[in-house]
């Protein structure tokens, strides 16, 4: 039996060009690795710093009266934003600083040691970096292996980079439980527009990847190849939720594709629900039933608002722009937040993006000023601009950003820092 503790660092996101949700949402990565090493007769201790707004120095009596023999930190807050994950490893380094002497191994998962692993490895000092999705690495290193495919630790002199990225079955996945106070002090409804809050919120993960492949897109590593768990279970896990009180819940999924027997099943349970998807793949008569199942908020990937410039980001897309419109406004008619999301790209006219924007608005739909591309480590088009990440992704990445946009988009407050700024020096 190995004792495992599994820690959401404590985010702070100043000076970050992070475009995720800054509140606290359930880090499933780590409630499902739990979900097997507990399984596996292994105990763990998971320390959600984000949601209980733990300091360093508690998490340190937690770690000190818990003795645990591996420590796992995660490098973005929860799977939902491991493709949008802030760049820099300030507040990870600063947490495994804190709790590098508390156990005798350090590891960390994540997208940044799934795309760098060496750099990763040294930044945060870590032990060992597991590469891709954490689950049966975790495990595997709980049940004491530790030369498999898809680790990087050092060995001796050397780092050793075994395999690349891997990834789990994740449709054989049973329903997750959390424990009854994460739920309770989880007041957050991500992306939830048309009502407050009245109960607690939850994030599920109905269908993991996608089978598209934008340019822009930083799934490559982790969440790729698309998977759906069955309807039954997801139901199961939503039912447990129900039962703690939740009103709201969020697929985490990168893309929530039309799935009649999960939508039958939500709408008996009457709880409002949030989605991200693409317009494109969704028939009228879906949206009616996404509507009435109690979906109250779609974000659905628009991008580029010509054929043009959605074939220059790989969309694959079969619509026109304007069926693409009419497809929001159908939406919008069952669904009473429905958000167009448009990327900066050379080959639309900003004036014709305002005008539309304007015409979607006044169909009710909100369609944001397009956003500059970051060009994530591990995107397509970073490795079109700079082939594959090195040790060095990060920065150069941080740095293009900086220097191509003066102007940032309405979703970023303050110009951000420099990632040498933010992060602590170490070594090279
Ligand atoms: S549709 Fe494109 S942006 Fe969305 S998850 Fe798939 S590859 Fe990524």
């Amino acid at each position: 039996m190995t004792r495992i503790a599994l820690i959401n660092p404590n985010w702070n996101f100043d000076g970050s060009i992070y475009f995720g949700c800054r509140s606290p949402h359930l880090p499933l990565e780590l409630g499902i690795s739990e979900h097997y090493l507990k399984a596996a007769g292994h105990k763990t201790l998971l320390l959600d710093a984000h949601m209980f707004d733990l300091s360093l120095a508690e998490i340190e009596v937690e770690l000190r009266a818990f003795q645990p023999d591996l420590i796992v930190l995660t490098t973005a807050p929860t799977y939902l934003f491991w493709r949008c994950a802030p760049p820099e490893l300030r507040v990870p380094q600063e947490l495994a600083i804190a709790v590098r002497d508390l156990a005798p191994t350090l590891i960390a998962v994540g997208p940044h040691g799934s795309t760098t692993p060496r750099t990763t490895l040294r930044k945060l000092g870590a032990d060992i970096v597991v590469m891709g999705e954490c689950e049966q690495s975790l495990l595997r290193l709980a049940n004491g292996e530790r030369d498999f495919a898809g680790l990087c630790f050092a060995d001796g002199s050397s780092v050793r980079v075994n395999g690349g990225p891997q990834a789990v079955s994740f449709t054989d996945q049973p329903p997750l439980q959390w424990p009854y106070e994460m739920i309770r002090r989880h007041d957050h409804h991500h992306h939830r527009f048309e009502a407050e809050p009245k109960g607690p919120g939850a994030e599920v993960e109905a269908s993991r990847g996608c089978p598209y492949h934008c340019t822009f897109c930083a799934k490559d590593n982790f969440r790729n190849a698309y998977r759906r768990r069955p309807a039954a279970i997801i139901l199961e896990e939503i039912d447990d939720l129900r039962a703690q009180g939740i009103e709201y819940l969020y697929f985490i999924d990168e893309i929530f594709l039309p799935n009649p027997e999960l939508l039958q099943g939500l709408t008996t349970r009457g709880l409002k629900f949030g989605v991200q998807t693409r317009i494109d793949l969704w028939k009228p008569e879906m949206l009616k039933l996404l509507g009435r199942a109690g979906c109250v908020s779609i974000e659905a990937g628009i991008e580029s608002l010509t054929v043009e410039g959605r074939a220059a980001l790989a969309k694959n897309c079969k619509m026109s722009t304007d069926q693409l419109a009419d497809r929001l406004v159908e939406a919008r008619r069952h669904v009473p937040f429905v958000q167009a999301n448009l990327i900066e790209v050379p080959e639309d006219d900003d004036p014709v993006v305002q005008r539309w924007r304007r015409r979607m608005q006044d169909a009710g739909v909100w369609a944001n000023d397009p956003v500059p591309l970051y060009p994530y480590p591990g995107s397509p088009d970073y490795r079109k601009l700079w082939g594959e990440p090195d040790d060095f992704a990060w920065e150069r990445a941080h740095q293009h950003y900086l220097a191509l946009f003066d102007q940032f988009s309405d979703v970023q407050d303050s110009r951000p820092v420099p990632l040498r700024e933010l992060e602590l020096e170490v070594a090279p």
